[in-house]
C-alpha cells in the first residue's frame, strides 16, 4: 500500500473540506458581487467564512484578504511594500524563508533592499539576531516564518512580533506550515500572516493574507472591486469554505494529534539510528513540527534513497517541494553552512495527521532495507 510522507508539500483533501466544497459549489455557486438574492446569500457565507477564519487566527475579519495561496499572499505583500516603502528603507527576512518570500522580496524590492537574518545551529532565528538586525539595518519590516517547511523548526515568531511592535517595525509571518498543525489563535498578533489551504487538508488554489491595516491597498491584480478593492477577481467561495472548514477541524484536535504523532515520529528516528548511528537530524535539539524530520543521511545521495523508496511505495522529499529534484535543494541545510556534498544527502520526511504507527514502522524498515541495498550498490546492483 503506498505511504505518503510528503505532507509539507501538499495534503489530500479532508472529507469535511470536500463536503464543504461540494455543498458550497452546489448551493452557493453564485457570484458574490451580483445583486440578486441568491448572490447575496453567497456573499453572506463568504463574510461568515472570513469571520470564522479571523476567530481562528485571533485577528479581525476586515484584515483578511483571500488569495490563491501562500505564494500569491507573499508576493502581494512585497509588491505592496515596493509601492509604500520609503526610499532608503529595507526589509529583513530570515535566512530560511520559503522561496515565495525570499524571491518575492528580492524581485519586488531589489536584492539591495533585502537583508538576511541568520539562523543558529538549530536553524532557529534567535530574537537576539533580530534585535541586532533592527539596530544595524533599521528595516521597515521583518519577515520570519512560523515553522520551517523543511526542518519543521518552530520559530519564536511571537517574541519577534512583540519586539518589532516595540520598535514600531512591521512583522510578517509566513504560517503556511504552522496552520493546521499547531495553535493558530495568536497569529493575529503579527502584522501580516500568510496561509495556504492545501497545506492542511483544504482545497488547492486558495489561501489568505492577514493585513496589518484593513485599508491597505494590495492591488496586485487589477479589475473588479472584490475583497474590498484589495484583490480583483471573483472570489473562490467553495475553496475558501473548504479551507476554513479544514482549519476548524484541526483546531479541535491539533493538540492530541500532535502529541500522538510526535511519539511515532521519534520512534521512527530511534529505529533509523539503530542502523545508522551517524544520522544527523536538522534542528533535533529544538522544538519542531510534530510531523517533520529533515535529515542528512550518513551515506548515499538523496535521489538514490528517494527513487528506491518511491519504488517501494513511499513518497518522501529531498527538501522543499519547490526545489525537489535539484541538487543542493535544502535552504535550511545550506543556511547551516553544509557542503555541497552534504546537501546531496538531505531527505525530508513529513507525515500527516492520521499517519499510523504501522506506516512509520514500515518506512523505517524500508529505509534500513534501502541502506543495505545501497551498501551493496557496487556489487552489480542497479544504481540510480
Ligand atoms: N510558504 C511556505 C512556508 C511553504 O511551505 C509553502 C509551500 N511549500 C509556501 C509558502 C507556498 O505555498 P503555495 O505553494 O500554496 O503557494
Amino acid at each position: 500500500m503506498p505511504s505518503y510522507f510528503d505532507f509539507n508539500a501538499t495534503t489530500p483533501l479532508l472529507p469535511c473540506a470536500r463536503e464543504a466544497w461540494l455543498s458550497a459549489s452546489e448551493q452557493h455557486w453564485y457570484n458574490a458581487s451580483s445583486l440578486y438574492r441568491e448572490a447575496g446569500f453567497t456573499a453572506q457565507h463568504l463574510d461568515a467564512a472570513r469571520e470564522r477564519l479571523a476567530l481562528l487566527l485571533g485577528g479581525e475579519a476586515e484584515r483578511i484578504v483571500f488569495t490563491s495561496g501562500a505564494t500569491e499572499s507573499n508576493n502581494a505583500l512585497f509588491a505592496l511594500l515596493a509601492k509604500t516603502l520609503p526610499p532608503g528603507r529595507c526589509v529583513a527576512i530570515s535566512a530560511i524563508e520559503h522561496p515565495s518570500v525570499r524571491e518575492a522580496a528580492r524581485g519586488w524590492l531589489g536584492a539591495s533592499r533585502v537583508v538576511e537574518i541568520p539562523v543558529n545551529g538549530q536553524g532557529i532565528v534567535e530574537p537576539e539576531a533580530v534585535k541586532k538586525c533592527l539596530a544595524v539595518s533599521s528595516p521597515a519590516l521583518v519577515s520570519v516564518m512560523a515553522a520551517n517547511n523543511e526542518s519543521g523548526s518552530l520559530q519564536p515568531w511571537r517574541e519577534i512580533a512583540k519586539m518589532c511592535r516595540e520598535h514600531s517595525v512591521k512583522m510578517h509571518c509566513d504560517a503556511a506550515q504552522w496552520l493546521g498543525k499547531l495553535d493558530a489563535s495568536l497569529l493575529g498578533e503579527c502584522d501580516y500572516v500568510t496561509g495556504s489551504g492545501h497545506k492542511f487538508g483544504g482545497s488547492k488554489g486558495v489561501g489568505f493574507l492577514l493585513l496589518s491595516d484593513e485599508d491597505e491597498r494590495l492591488g496586485i491584480q487589477r479589475g473588479g472591486p472584490q475583497e474590498q478593492g484589495r484583490r480583483a477577481g471573483t472570489e473562490n467561495y467553495p475553496g475558501i469554505e473548504s479551507m476554513v472548514t479544514a482549519l476548524e477541524f484541526h483546531a479541535a484536535s491539533a493538540v492530541a494529534v500532535g502529541a500522538a504523532q510526535r511519539v511515532l515520529r521519534d520512534g521512527f528516528i530511534g529505529q533509523l539510528r539503530v542502523a545508522m548511528p551517524e544520522l544527523r537530524i536538522i534542528g533535533e535539539g529544538s522544538e519542531r513540527l510534530w510531523n517533520t524530520v529533515l535529515m542528512v543521511m550518513p551515506r548515499h545521495e538523496n535521489l538514490k534513497w528517494l527513487t528506491r523508496l518511491s519504488r517501494l511505495g513511499f513518497s518522501i522529499s529531498t527538501g522543499s517541494a519547490c526545489s525537489s529534484g535539484k541538487e543542493g535543494s535544502s535552504v535550511v541545510v545550506q543556511a547551516l553552512g553544509a557542503s555541497g556534498e552534504e546537501l546531496r544527502r538531505v531527505l525530508r520526511i513529513s507525515a500527516g495527521w492520521a499517519t499510523t504507527a504501522a506506516e512509520w514502522q514500515a518506512l523505517g524498515e524500508a529505509m534500513v532495507g534501502v541502506l543495505a541495498e545501497l551498501e551493496q550498490g557496487g556489487k552489480g546492483r542497479m544504481v540510480v
